[in-house]
Order: structure tokens, then sequence, then C-alpha cells
């Protein structure tokens, strides 16, 4: 037995490898992680029902698909964590000293976890360092209350140009406001990340849709070719909501809440809810809370664990709409065919070949004015509006 070999049986044994489809060692290895919260199982029932159809269809993948089991004892006892957030605790790697002070953080039983967690990691990183073209990590949550699907990603260019690909909210920059999270620590150590968000917890949809953003991701990432009646098919089931455009969104308020038995929510409130400023909003230790901005409530806390009461975030769009207005009466524009992958097509156009352009591109256009819509898939044309 070669050594790789030795070491495969022995991840195994763990079962914190879920799952693992091999295909072309060549192609991307994409890694889900499911059930980092032990209450979110939706995450756990696609990826089963994914690579059970994978491996069932028998059609080489282009790249490798694993499935990394989150919280394990968590997911036994059906509790979001033990001791403390396994989410929270990958500050800057394994510094101890980052790790939550809840107990001894060297016996928690998240510490335990999140080592083996790092250890799998590692394990498919050195297994495929050299020969897999990229290395994409997804992880799959779900949230307390009602919401439609939505995506957090760290503000990292290849994460953006990943996360667009899908028809659902984009929360962007999340990592400014909740430290710690485990995208957090694959983006400092050089990876892409995306977090996907399908629903409510106890919502069987939150199953279906984690299931088409799985599909969906291994299409667009070129490890399986999917139909374009396909790709219509999983966006559907992904079950956009036509109040919540899928545009970018900013935190523009968080929520910290010290003491989750003492904060209460008022009933109500869906993700993605539209909020005034002094609304009523909760109550803390007794008094009432209200928002101090307007915008769109995101993660109202309905359970008494964790401690993020809510998260205020409105869209991107206003700062750009304001700095384009400056700046479509600048000169940039003669200078637009000097972008990598831009050619000019008529006096009011330009072709923009998404293979060289930086993903920055697109919004350059945006912010001068320009109407971007997609030629074909490597291929961007903007008018002059
Ligand atoms: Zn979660």
């Amino acid at each position: 037995m070669q050594n790789s070999e030795l070491q495969e049986v022995i991840i195994q044994d763990t079962d914190r490898i879920r799952w693992k489809v091999t295909g072309d060692e060549s192609g991307p290895v994409v890694v889900v992680f499911a059930g980092i919260h032990g209450n979110e199982t939706a995450g756990v029932h696609a990826t089963d029902a994914v690579a059970s159809e994978l491996l069932e269809s028998g059609e080489k993948l282009n790249g490798t698909f694993y499935v990394i089991t989150g919280n394990m004892r968590a997911l036994e006892l059906g509790v979001r964590f033990v001791d403390t957030d396994l989410n929270r605790i990958w500050e800057t790697g394994f510094d101890r000293s980052h790790f939550s002070p809840i107990g001894n953080a060297n016996h928690t039983v998240e510490f335990k976890e999140s080592l083996e967690i790092k250890n799998s990691v590692e394990w498919v990183l050195d297994k495929h360092r050299g020969t897999a073209s990229d290395f994409i990590f997804i992880d799959l949550h779900t949230t307390s209350s009602e919401s439609c699907a939505f995506i957090l990603i760290n503000d990292r260019l290849d994460n953006r140009r990943l996360a667009r690909k899908f028809p659902v909210p984009q929360i962007l920059g999340f990592e400014e406001n909740i430290r710690g999270t485990l995208l957090s620590y694959i983006n400092n150590i050089g990876h892409m990340s995306i977090g996907f968000e399908a629903g409510a917890h106890t919502n069987i949809d939150s199953i279906t849709r984690s299931q088409a953003f799985l599909h969906l991701a291994m299409h667009w990432l070129g490890v399986v070719t999917l139909k374009p009646e396909e790709v219509k098919e999983y966006e559907k089931e992904m079950d956009v909501h036509p109040q919540v455009p899928d545009s970018y969104y900013e935190v523009t308020y968080h929520k910290m809440v010290d003491d989750p038995e003492k904060f209460d929510m008022r009933e109500g409130y869906h993700n993605f809810d539209q909020v005034e400023k002094g609304e009523f909003l909760a109550y803390e230790n007794g008094e009432r809370i209200e928002a101090p901005v307007s915008g769109r409530i995101f993660m109202p806390l309905y359970q008494k664990i964790g401690n993020d009461g809510f998260l205020i975030i409105n869209e991107v769009a206003p700062l750009w709409l304001k700095l384009s207005a400056l700046m479509r009466t600048s000169f940039f524009h003669k200078f637009l065919h000097w972008l990598p992958g831009v050619t000019k097509d008529s006096p009011n156009a330009y072709l923009v070949d998404m293979r060289v352009a930086r993903f920055l591109v697109k919004d350059i256009f945006h912010l001068l004015g320009y109407r971007v819509i997609e030629k074909d898939e490597n291929t961007l044309i903007c008018y002059k509006r």
C-alpha cells in the first residue's frame, strides 16, 4: 500500500471526510463543508444526495469533489455547538490565543473538531497540490429565521467572480463583522471560499436549494457540464425572491448580544425584510432596541444561542451610483481599451474577454455608465447608455 493510500484510509476512518468523488486529477478540487453548525443538517442531506448522484451517474468528473463533515459531536446532539461556536474560532490559523476563551480552549469539543477539520483540509491540499487546477471551498449553512437563499463571501475578487454566477443576494465583506469563520481561515491560507445559506433550519426547501447550489457550483467551476435547461431548472430551485434583488449588499450595522438569554427579537422578522431607522426590533435586558439605520434586517436571532443579535445590510449600489454620476463626465472613457481583455467594438461599445479581464473591469464599465450584457460565456459587451 502506498503511503498516500494509507493516509487516505486513516483519514476516512475518522469519517471526517464524508464523501470523495474522484475524476480528472488536473481539474479543480471542490471541498464542501456540511454541518459546521450541528443544528443545520440541510447541508449534510444535500451533500449526501449530490455525492450519491455523482457516483451513480458514472460521469467522469473534471476534478474531485470532497465533503468534510463539520461539528460531528454537535450533529449527533442536534445542537448548534457544544462548548463554543465552531464557526467563530478560526481567526488567524491555529494560534491558541485566538480561540474563544470559553472553558479551557484545549479541551473544548470544538477545539478538537476544528483540529480534525484543519487536518482534513491539509490532507486534501497535500494530496492535490501540483496537480489540481484550483481549490474551491464551500460552506453550507441555514438560518434560524425564514429566509431566501443567499451567499456570503469575503470580499476577494475571485470569490465575487464565482458568487455572481448565482441568482441570489450576495453579502460582501461579512468578515469585517463576523470574525473567525472557517471561510476566513480558508481565505487566509489563500483559497477561494464561498458560503451558502439555504434558508431556515427546519424548512425542507433548504435541502433542495443546497443541492441546486452544489450542482450549479460544480457546473460553473467546470467540474461537470450541465445542459442550459438544467442550469435554468436549478436556478429555479434556488427559489429567488422577487422582492429581494440579487445584488451586492454590505453590512452597515451589527447588533452584538452579550447574553442571548436576555435578548428577544420581536416576532415576525424574516431575513432581508426592510426596516426603517428607529424601528423597534428587539428587547435586550428589558430595554427597547431600535434600528439605528434603515436597510434590510439580516440574520435576526431567534434562538437562545450565539452573540449576533441582528445585522442591517444595504445594497452596495448607492455608493456606486454616486461615483458613477461623477465619473460619467470624466475622461476615463478614452482609456478603457487599455484595460486587459478590452477591445473597442464600435464608437459606443466595448468587448470584454472575461478570460483575460480582471473582475473589476466589469465594475469599471458599470461605474462609467455602460450597460453590460453577457454576449457569450466568455465575452461581455458593454454599451454606452
Ligand atoms: Zn450556520
